[in-house]
């Protein structure tokens, strides 16, 4: 239900997927699951009631909807035991939807109800979320203001920390090299994580920030493979390896049908 629409702000990007997914999915450890819409009463608890209206008055409503809904369910299925990470296929969803806003080709928050659901229901409380992404998670870091059991750094043209350090952003500079970039990642993520300890690393995880692409801060299409390979290696070590992926901007399908099967390949490994 995600190819064949030109979704807001990443296009037709998954036209062929899962089909290009064939290989990776023979893999015993690989499970492809369908998302299905997000409880709505879950949005209720993470935004206003206009947020949830607006985007119910848009076409893209139900994709944005399983988007949340695929999300919510990877990390309840990761608290069960049942999962270890995931990846999840996201439109119109995601780091720009605050509380009682939301823009930028994401209309509803995925972070937001993840961790509500998963402290409800499992009582784990403390998350980091890694934000790569070439924007600023604006509507995250307003989700998560001053709750210090979310860890939240964001890689992106600013340099901040607040909160007590839980709320960090990093300039990565518009023009930066793979090398750089993931030793940014090295320095500025790791320690923190080691030292937050999270339940779960959740990782919005846009490629808008590869070469040609609306986002560009000059990355290669290979670069988001080493990310991959660098936050799992984080998440094994600071959350067990909990760590769910979510897709997040970035228009170049063939960046995204190079990346995301290997990255589940990865996340399979
Ligand atoms: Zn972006
Ligand atoms: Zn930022």
């Amino acid at each position: 239900m995600l190819k064949g629409k030109d979704w807001p702000v990443i296009g037709d990007k998954f036209r062929n997927f899962p089909e290009v997914m064939a290989e990776v999915l023979k893999d015993p450890n690989v499970a492809l699951y369908t998302s299905k819409p997000v409880d709505e009463r879950l949005l209720y608890k993470v935004h206003t009631p206009e947020v949830v209206a607006n985007l119910k008055s848009a076409w893209y409503y139900e994709g944005a909807l399983c988007s949340v809904g695929g999300c919510v369910e990877a990390l309840e299925r990761i608290c069960r035991g049942e999962i270890v990470n995931a990846l999840v296929f996201n439109v119109a969803a995601g780091h720009h939807a605050g509380p009682s806003y939301a823009w930028g080709g994401t209309y509803v928050s995925c972070a937001g109800p993840m961790i509500v659901n998963a402290r409800e229901k499992f009582g784990v409380h403390r998350f980091a979320i890694i934000d790569t992404d070439s924007h600023h998670g604006d509507g995250d870091r307003a989700m998560f203001k001053g709750d210090r059991d979310v860890l939240h750094v964001c890689f992106c043209s600013m340099n901040a920390i607040e909160d007590e350090g839980t709320k960090v952003d990093v300039d990565v500079g518009w023009r930066t090299t793979d090398e750089e970039y993931l030793e940014k990642v090295e320095r500025e993520f790791k320690p923190r994580a080691l030292a937050f300890k999270p339940y779960a690393i959740i990782h919005f995880f846009g490629h808008d920030t590869c070469e040609g692409d609306y986002g560009d801060r000059g990355l290669t299409p290979s670069f988001y493979l080493e990310l991959a390979k660098l936050v799992k290696s984080i998440a094994e070590l600071v959350s067990q390896g909990r760590y769910v992926v979510i897709t997040g901007g970035g228009y170049r399908r063939d960046v995204a049908e190079y990346v995301f099967p290997r990255v589940i390949r990865i996340l399979a490994e």
